[in-house]
């Protein structure tokens, strides 16, 4: 991050009346929980491992949660969830990363709190912590696009989230970035979410060091793929020219990506985040150029900047908690 994401500050007064909230960030394998104000001041972290097992035993962790951060001036939960969560009764209907199906999420999580609750897409709730409050605020058309294990994208058009329909708008993983490159698992080739995610800078540093197992790259990397990624991120940031070469690669496909939605979208700043990006421009300055390449008569509309997200892991749960004081506030957020 080029800019650090909010700090903690000590619980202050903060105006008579003024709303705090409580965002959820619920992943795979770790939740974070937190409380802001509605400037976004962090005034209360906690953590956990993410449960194996039923929704009710979620639920039961989001609400020991919200109790360890929770104050007296909090007027709602926001939950970011890590897959398709249904806009109009904000159910998770499907999350690839957790063991249950199908879960009236936002109507449990209501029960167990007593309060109200706004459940969203986790990348959906990052995109609006960068709209209000981060690297794309004041730009009402932004993408979002996160470089996590896989790829997560939220949309605004018109200063609203695009939820399309049903709620699962903004799903890019798919788009075909790289036809030679590797099978994705919905049968195509060269998906974005596979060919430029932190998968596949994963992938890629594990095919380097099998082919040349007594280079440098593959000292720092070791024998276990396991954080092959990061380490290939860090290995470029020290001036290791095999992963600077890596993350060139994934930052050309991510420029590609990214021209494929400004020619759909028109926005007027694109805000990439997740891990890699603590690279800089080793990845973005080889997105750029490859956005030049792909985007559609780009000599003939202004430049759409290519910006670092400003909050780091925090971004979906902020997101979350403002979606959820705006809602309250009478706002409507929702597009
Ligand atoms: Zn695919």
């Amino acid at each position: 991050m080029t800019t650090p994401p909010l700090g903690t500050t000590p619980p202050r007064p903060s105006g008579a009346g003024e709303a705090e909230a409580v965002g959820l960030d619920v992943g795979a394998t770790k939740i974070a929980a937190l409380r802001i104000t509605r400037d976004g001041t962090v005034l209360a972290r906690a953590r956990c491992d993410t449960p194996r097992g039923s929704a009710q035993d979620l639920v039961a962790t989001l609400a020991d949660l919200v109790k360890q951060v929770r104050g007296d001036r909090v007027a709602a939960v926001g939950a970011g969830l890590p897959g398709m969560v249904d806009a109009r009764t904000g159910a998770l209907v499907f999350a690839p990363g957790l063991d249950f199906a199908r879960a009236p999420l936002r109507e449990l999580i209501e029960e167990a709190v007593g309060l109200p609750v706004r459940t969203d897409n986790d990348a959906n709730t990052a995109a609006w912590a960068e709209y209000r409050l981060g690297a794309g605020r004041g730009h009402d058309h932004m993408v979002l696009v996160t470089i996590g294990s896989g790829l997560g994208c939220g949309m605004v058009v018109g200063g609203r989230l695009l939820r399309g329909s049903h709620g699962y708008a903004a799903e890019v993983s798919h788009l075909v970035v790289d036809p030679r490159g590797p099978r994705c698992e919905c049968g195509a080739y060269g998906c974005w979410g596979v060919s430029a995610s932190g998968r596949a800078i994963a992938r890629l540093g594990c095919e380097a060091v099998a082919a040349r197992p007594a280079s440098p790259l593959a000292r720092l990397i070791g024998p276990e793929p396991s954080g092959a990624g990061e380490a290939v991120t860090r290995a470029a940031g020290e001036g290791d020219p095999e992963a600077a070469g890596i993350l060139a690669r994934v930052g050309a496909l991510t420029g590609r990506g990214l021209a494929a939605l400004a020619n759909m979208l028109d926005p007027s700043v694109l805000v990439v985040g997740g891990g890699p990006i603590s690279a800089g421009e080793l990845l973005l300055g080889p997105a750029r150029a490859s956005f030049d390449r792909w985007l559609y008569s780009p000599a003939d509309r202004p430049p759409v900047p290519i910006v670092p997200a400003r909050f780091g892991n925090e971004a979906g749960a902020i997101g979350a908690a403002l979606l959820a004081l705006e809602e309250l506030a009478g706002r409507s957020p929702a597009g």
